[in-house]
């Protein structure tokens, strides 16, 4: 259990970096949905395609991945995001190289997010799909220092036109220790049904193991700061 929690002081402009569709959803998306109704701009990074997510012996990678990006939109328009960009990178295949942190200084980069979200890629004890571990390393890193610094991916500057840019803090889902939490009493709802826009993976509507799944964690989640739901991150603030 952490010290002390943190405060989370209201963003101008978040990131949310998710490797899979889905993924944002169940780490951020009660958060997500009551900061755009607060006024904030939010944006999503999907890494990957999610080809992989179907264990149905006819499916194909390609098909998957249309289904599944096509939710991600709809999950994301359904909270009000402002706008998705798509990486493509195929399922399970992420790598922590160059072209990589390039995709998420630029998107740093455009975007100029207060705050970035994306998965902790440090758990110890409950293991992490390793594009959940690299999509958490790189958001970091292209955070801090690479997005700051105007020598790194020079060619952004001069080909595209993007100036540096510092980002606050990153903020962690599916932490095992988190420290900073948010209110999501209100949002619930939008986070259950977000979760439902990925219906290949969560099944045909009405799905009460989903509602379920959506209020156990967000209940277990606001028994350490007081709220009757919330979702937890692990807060890490960067020089500015
Ligand atoms: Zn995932």
């Amino acid at each position: 259990m952490p010290d002390t929690l943190e405060t989370i002081e209201q963003p101008e402009r978040a990131l949310v970096v998710t490797p899979h569709p889905d993924d944002a959803e169940i780490g951020c998306a009660g958060t997500i949905s009551k900061w755009v109704k607060e006024g904030v701009e939010v944006y999503y990074v999907l890494c990957t395609d999610g080809g992989k997510g179907n264990n149905n012996p006819d499916a194909n990678p390609q098909e998957t991945a249309a289904i599944r990006e096509q939710e991600q939109r709809d999950a994301a328009a359904l909270i009000g995001v402002k706008d998705v960009v798509m990486l493509g990178y195929p399922d399970g295949e992420l790598e922590d190289n160059y072209e990589f942190r390039k995709d998420l200084v630029r998107a740093i980069r455009r975007f100029k997010p207060d705050i970035v979200l994306c998965p902790d890629p440090y758990r110890r004890n409950f293991y992490w799909h390793r594009d959940h571990r690299i999509t958490g390393q790189v958001s970091i890193d292209a955070s801090f220092p690479y997005a700051r610094d105007r020598l790194h991916f020079l060619e952004l500057w001069e080909s595209e036109g993007l100036e540096p840019f510092k980002t606050g803090m990153c903020l962690l889902w599916g932490a095992e220790e988190p420290n900073a939490f948010v209110d999501i009493t209100g949002t619930i709802y939008d986070k259950i049904e977000a979760l439902m826009c990925h219906r290949s993976q969560v099944g045909e509507r009405p799905n009460l193991n989903v509602e379920k799944f959506v209020r156990d964690g967000a209940q277990a989640a606001g028994e350490l700061p007081g709220h009757e739901y919330a979702e937890g991150f692990r807060m890490l603030r960067f020089r500015r």
